[in-house]
């Protein structure tokens, strides 16, 4: 993942799991570093889920699942307690 350019055409195939596993991982370590691309995939994730509450199309193992939330929360600064 060279730019944030890169990471925004990932963030759709990202959120539908059609990203490959290599690239999954790269696209997260860019999210870990770049805010603006959090921010886009965080509002993203909320209209996917609102369009596909009613139907899940997510076929990702359980535990690659939990990975990434965990991976996501935990590089969320709203996770931080106030100064
Ligand atoms: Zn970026």
């Amino acid at each position: 993942m060279k730019d944030c350019g890169d990471c925004r055409e990932n963030i759709l195939l990202y959120l539908d799991k059609s990203l490959c596993i290599s690239r999954a991982i790269e696209f997260r370590a860019h999210l870990e570093i770049c805010e603006a691309c959090r921010q886009v995939v965080e509002a993203e994730e909320e209209l996917s889920h609102l369009l596909h509450r009613s139907r899940p199309l997510y076929s990702a193992p359980t535990t690659l699942r939990e990975g990434i939330l965990r991976a996501t929360k935990g590089a969320s600064p709203r996770d931080l307690p106030p100064q």
